[in-house]
């Protein structure tokens, strides 16, 4: 087999290089160890965030948020791309750009989200400062327990179950050849740009691109270049469909909560609450992790007690301490590409495959990659 680029992995970010390199004209072979979307691009949350997350700006300081805000342009212009998404592929994504809204329990938790809504404005993002009654004539079903909050109305939500998969076959109808259930096992350089053994045989390619998501990592080490990509164990839960309320996406100062109403009605709960990762690699989830992220969830929004959870699962994501996307190619490999928007990939993905076979391509990137970093660079 011979390819002009070799993608490896086809979560969403492989998916949409694909899709994008192919109708440009490449020959394009995706090699997915899995099927389409089965790690993280198809476990996840289905939140398009654009603003510095909470919980992780109490947790690392303004110094970590001041370093990361950079790339804030990176994740408007994720959302953007989102917005057109379904519209180019023919298919009903369920985006919805309803804004995102974090709420406050408290006068220290306020002036916390009104120094991150600084450094966000510094940044092109606009986040703005709701005191209670406003709040509240925003979203009425909110406990009594909340002072204020910051909405910004750049984030909303697609839905995880149909973006890959959508992207995939798009790819496939440009002329991509999708190689599915089939790992890349070693890459070695070679005359004509690289020769990949996979567990199907070896394929020469002239270029290659890593979007293998968690594994990332392993597969830069394939090709001799360091990357820590961290694989953090998490979970998400979803309740059986309620009568529509919620039409933005809600976050919790008061405890790690993302929640968001998808278009059937179902309520997705997540936030990042760990799950179990077995030695052997195997995920679980762990009780404590559900209780403690319903317990954000029925505090922040009491009505939710009264629904259904239908079911809640693990899923491994894909970070780094920096939380900046890696988009470009390697310096000192020529030809060798990657792709990886860590902890938020599910919003970045779309914007870091098109940016990425731009790059390929020859052309100028289409995208703010202003806080981007390149490994090894
Ligand atoms: C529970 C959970 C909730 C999340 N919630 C959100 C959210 O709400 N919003 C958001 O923006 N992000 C969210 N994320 C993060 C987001 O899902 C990921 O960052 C994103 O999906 C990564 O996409 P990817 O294509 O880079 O990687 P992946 O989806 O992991 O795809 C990589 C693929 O590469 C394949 N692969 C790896 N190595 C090889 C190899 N050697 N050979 C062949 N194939 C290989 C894997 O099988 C995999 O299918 C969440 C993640 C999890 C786990």
């Amino acid at each position: 087999v011979r390819a002009d680029v070799l993608i490896v992995g086809g979560g969403i970010v492989g998916t949409a290089a694909a899709w994008h390199l192919a109708r440009g004209g490449a020959d394009v072979v995706l090699v997915e160890a899995g099927s389409v979307a089965c790690r993280a691009s198809g476990a996840n949350a289905g939140s398009l965030h654009v603003q510095i997350p909470y919980s992780d700006y109490a947790e690392h300081g303004r110094a970590w948020a001041e370093a990361y805000a950079p790339a804030l342009g990176f994740a408007k212009a994720a959302v953007l791309v989102w917005r057109e998404l379904g519209a180019a592929l023919d298919t009903d994504l369920e985006v919805e750009i309803g804004g995102g809204l974090c709420v406050a329990e408290t006068p220290e938790q306020l002036r916390a989200l009104r120094d991150k809504a600084a450094i966000e404005a510094r940044h092109g993002v606009e986040t703005e400062m709701l005191g209670s009654a406003e709040v509240r004539s925003l979203a009425p079903f909110l406990s009594d327990r909340v002072i204020g909050g910051a909405f910004c109305a750049a984030e909303g939500r697609a839905n995880p179950l149909l973006a890959s998969g959508a992207l995939a076959g798009a790819a496939r109808r440009a002329g991509a050849r999708l190689l599915l259930g089939t790992r890349v096992e070693a890459i070695a350089d070679a005359p004509e740009g690289f020769r990949v053994r996979t567990g199907a045989g070896e394929i020469a390619a002239r270029r290659v691109l890593n979007a293998a998501g968690a594994e990332a990592g392993r597969v830069a080490a394939m090709l001799g270049v360091a990357l820590a990509v961290e694989a953090a164990p998490i979970m998400v839960s979803v309740t059986e469909p309620v009568a529509p309320f919620l039409p933005f996406l809600l976050y919790s100062a008061a405890g790690r909560l993302t929640l968001k109403q998808m278009a059937n009605g179902n309520m997705v709960i997540g936030g990042g609450w760990p799950a179990r990762l077995g030695a052997d690699g195997s995920l679980g989830l762990r009780p404590v992790s559900i209780a403690a992220n319903m317990a954000a969830a029925v505090a922040a929004v009491p009505a939710l007690g009264a629904a259904r959870l239908l079911r809640a699962w693990p899923g491994l994501v894909n970070g780094t301490p920096d939380w900046r996307p890696v988009i470009g190619e390697m310096p000192g490999r020529p030809g060798a590409f990657i792709a990886m928007v860590p902890w938020v990939g599910f919003t970045g993905g779309p914007a870091a495959g098109l940016a990425v076979a731009e790059m390929i391509l020859g052309r100028p990137p289409s995208v703010d990659l202003a806080g981007v970093v390149v490994p090894g660079a």
